[in-house]
């Protein structure tokens, strides 16, 4: 079954019937993700839940995925794993975004139409990061990755000098009691 998760899709009987749609897309089919992507592999699932809050059309968004993006230190691949959920309030124009309820992010939804492949793009783009590194210590770029083979030791003899006790119970320092 391949559905076209790019098309638009009218709002108002999609929130009055609060319909729940689950989607599976390839990540490749996402164009303002796409040049954030080292590789446009795999898919995004989720789910969408069309309501009202207020009476304006919300959605609230559940979406999943491995986004493989570029380390910006080291540009090399780096696999973000995504797994976010949020509300927007679709809005047609400005005057229904400044009847949008407080504290919910408003998304442009013309004519009160939206993709489910709109709506899960914007969640996407929320959950990734503006500056994707990799974590200090594996990252080849890091100046501290060097330093960070040491610190398995460190922490060991942080251990043993806070409580001797706990690690030589049975050992060496009770024979000098
Ligand atoms: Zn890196």
């Amino acid at each position: 079954m391949s559905e076209d998760w790019s098309k638009p899709r009218d709002i108002d009987p999609l929130a009055d019937g609060r319909v729940s749609i689950d989607f599976a897309i390839a990540i490749a089919d996402f164009p303002r993700l796409r040049p954030q992507l080292a590789r446009a592999d795999g898919r995004v699932t989720g789910r969408v839940r069309f309501g009202r809050e207020q009476g304006m059309p919300v959605a609230d968004v559940e979406v999943s995925a491995q986004a493989e993006l570029t380390c910006q230190r080291c540009l090399a691949p780096l696999v973000w794993p995504v797994q976010s959920s949020g509300r927007v309030v679709l809005v047609a124009d400005a005057t229904e975004a400044e009847r949008a309820p407080e504290g919910l992010e408003p998304l442009f939804a013309p004519d009160h139409r939206i993709s489910v492949r709109d709506l899960a793009e914007e969640e996407l783009l929320l959950a990734l990061p503006i500056v994707p590194l990799h974590a200090a210590s594996t990252c080849a770029g890091s100046e501290s990755a060097g330093e960070a083979r040491h610190r398995p030791f460190e922490r060991l003899n942080e251990l043993l000098n806070e409580s001797p006790g706990a690690i030589h119970d049975e050992g060496p320092s009770r024979r000098t009691r």
